[in-house]
């Protein structure tokens, strides 16, 4: 299979800039230190998947003009992840059919926490659930089809909350690492692709480091890797030179080609 990946966003929980701040990388002229909230959409087999829809969802779509989905991939339901959820609905209206959504029974969960008159039967609102064709996950690693294709599901924790990583064929998306099992490495052995987070060099109570990502992609062995999620801490140009080849930051609007 052969497909790419655009990154729609690669900031942090705030974005870059951060609002009120005044830091050289907020400031900066260089677009690549722009950062959206994280999300990226997978184009594979003529098919369209988006990893998580955060905040700034509706801004990223009519940025890059994404006019039809075939599903959603859902990491956790921290806010800069699903923030943007509810615009979703557009693909039925548009469509006419529940868009499938793959997620965790905890993420399942906690969508409904965060949504609840989403799924509320008796308004035009609480149609929303029914809006979508929810895949929910309820072991800790699967294996999925998931709209005619064969996905890897597997767990992590961020302060708590388990957060779900995806693997097709040799591409991986990996979001919010903090805590992992080390059966992790065995999900994401002879992966060639993979996004990581990686949020700034300073430690984080959720996640790891930019030097403990890094560390991290060294066991995986992949041949690309490409840092997300990143904070207004981090210059893109400079961090990258101080990074090595394979294993750089992306950008928002960066496309990688992926063959699975
Ligand atoms: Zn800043
Ligand atoms: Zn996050």
């Amino acid at each position: 299979m052969k497909g790419d990946f655009l990154f729609l966003g690669t900031g942090a929980s705030m974005g870059t800039p951060v609002v009120t701040c005044k830091c050289a990388v907020c400031v900066s002229q260089d677009l690549r230190n722009h950062r959206l909230r994280p999300s990226g959409l997978l184009r594979i087999e003529g098919k369209q998947f988006l990893f998580d829809a955060g905040p700034d969802f509706r801004h990223q779509a009519l940025k890059v003009g994404i006019d039809q989905l075939d599903g959603v991939i859902l990491t956790h339901g921290h806010y800069d992840h699903i923030g943007g959820f509810d615009d979703l609905r557009v693909f039925y209206f548009y469509k006419h059919q529940a868009l499938p959504c793959l997620l965790s029974r905890a993420t399942y969960h906690e969508l409904k926490l965060r949504l609840p008159y989403f799924f509320e039967a008796n308004s035009d609102q609480g149609m929303g659930g029914s809006r979508f064709q929810f895949k929910v996950i309820d072991e800790e690693h699967a294996d999925v089809l998931f709209c005619n294709l064969q996905w890897r599901i597997f767990s992590y924790t961020q302060n708590k909350m388990q957060v779900s990583g995806y693997r097709l064929g040799n591409f991986a998306y990996v979001m919010d690492l903090k805590e992992y099992p080390s059966s992790i490495f065995d999900h994401l052995k002879g992966v060639e692709v993979l996004v990581l987070s990686g949020l700034r060099q300073r430690p984080s109570p959720a996640h790891l480091t930019l030097d403990e990502a890094l560390e991290f992609s060294k066991k995986v062995g992949a041949k690309q890797v490409w840092f997300s999620h990143v904070s207004h801490e981090l210059d893109h140009e400079k961090t990258n030179e101080q990074l090595p080849r394979e294993a750089q930051m992306a950008y928002d609007g960066l496309e990688i080609s992926i063959v699975c």
